[in-house]
């Protein structure tokens, strides 16, 4: 297939730039990007309708955007939205509507996702089903369930998506067990969690050598740690211990973005799942939301500035999608001054690299999985366009959405 005329981003496209060039795709990968048209026999010959046939192979683009597929590092395929909570009478029915969920993520662009902690693994079961093509969905990186220590009651709705343990013994056996049921990395929880009343976020909830156990016992097989962190000494904790990625980071402080900095450590900032939305208990959440909201985007902002390779993650709030609707975009372009390329990049080619996955997704090169998106706009000089559902998308060289 050939996607002709297509806008082409420099920082995107491995150094080409063209307002009209194309992009060829056998079976699933890139195989050629030009910075011309594809130069065309007979330009009456061909299907120029984008919303056209099933069996196209030419698709004119007309001069809009192709960008990598979108990949967000921080979501929850069974709690978007409560989900999975209404269905865990079924585990049948909880399997179909986590599928369903991750389908959804296409909608908006997002070609692979990392689900960090599912109610009963469900999510590895999932990125199977995507992976022999069972279902479509988007690429999965899973945990399978999040280790935690014991906080708060366990009969809570936490408990259906988390590996409780205490102790570094506990730690080392829930993160084999976790290995052993297929998880790609280990997500723990480093901090209290803000979308639980009786946790407080500011605290760091395990000791430095329960975090460093999960770092050693995942190095070992070849995985590493994503650390839930709002309190800065949970981030500093988490980052002196070795863990990769530290996801949230609300409370960082000025000395820990430095050590961050130092030691190389990511940031998964996840702004949307502050967003408040309306409803009920607005100002229960304005509360305790608010002050963690403006702490986070002020020390974003300054990460940014002092050039910290950071990620891009929305999580999941209750009523909410956040990756719908550009949440995060937005409050990245307006609340922390990010540029507009740049918040491009943390979301395909920063992501990749995070993820260990730069070999595969996140940049339009030959060689590279045809995973794209075709936007109508030009997000590298105006983000805003990516509020919106792309024009098309492309998983692995077949056409999944379009309009
Ligand atoms: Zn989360």
């Amino acid at each position: 297939m050939i996607l002709n005329h297509v806008r082409l981003i420099r920082e995107l496209s491995s150094g080409i730039s063209t307002e009209s060039g194309f992009v060829r795709v056998e079976k699933d990968m890139i195989t050629e990007v030009s910075d011309r048209p594809y130069p065309l026999a007979d330009e009456t010959a061909v299907n120029t309708n984008i919303g056209n046939t099933e069996d196209i192979d030419m698709v004119d683009c007309k001069g809009k955007t192709l960008i990598p597929g979108l990949i967000d590092l921080h979501t929850h395929i069974t709690v978007l939205n409560q989900v999975g909570f209404n269905c865990l009478h079924s585990d049948m029915e909880l399997l179909t509507t986590a599928a369903e969920h991750a389908a959804h993520y296409l909608d908006m662009g997002f070609t692979t996702i990392r689900d960090c902690g599912s109610i009963h693994r469900v999510a590895n079961e999932v990125k199977h089903m995507a992976q022999i093509g069972l279902i479509e969905a988007p690429d999965l990186i899973t945990c399978g369930r999040a280790v935690m220590l014991t906080e708060g009651s366990e009969d809570h709705i936490m408990a259906q998506h988390v590996h409780f343990a205490d102790t570094v013994d506990e730690v080392r056996k829930a993160a084999r067990q976790e290995i052993a049921e297929g998880a790609d990395f280990l997500k723990v929880f480093a901090s209290g969690a803000a979308a639980v009343a009786t946790s407080v976020p500011e605290q760091s909830i395990m000791f430095p050598e329960e975090i460093r156990a999960a770092v050693e016992t995942a190095e070992r097989k070849g995985r590493y740690v994503a650390a839930h962190c709002h309190g800065d000494n949970a981030v500093r904790n988490s980052i002196l211990a070795g863990v990769r990625t530290i996801e949230h980071a609300t409370l960082i402080s000025d000395e820990t973005l430095e050590l961050a900095a130092v030691q190389g450590a990511y940031l998964i900032p996840t702004l949307a799942v502050m967003h408040i939305s309306d409803g009920p208990r607005k100002d229960y959440w304005e509360k305790r939301l608010g002050p963690m909201f403006r702490h986070c985007t002020e020390k974003m902002a300054k990460a940014y500035e002092m050039g910290l390779y950071l990620g891009f993650g929305t999580d999941c709030a209750a009523g909410d999608f956040c990756y719908d609707n550009g949440i995060e975009f937005r409050f990245r372009r307006e609340n922390c001054g990010m540029k507009d390329l740049d918040i491009l990049l943390q979301c395909t080619r920063n992501n990749a690299v995070i993820a260990g996955i730069e070999d595969r997704v996140g940049m339009i090169r030959k060689g590279m999985s045809a995973d794209l998106i075709l936007v109508d706009g030009k997000p590298d000089l105006d983000i805003r366009c990516m509020y919106h559902r792309p024009k098309l998308v492309m998983k692995r060289g077949k056409i999944v959405r379009r309009m």
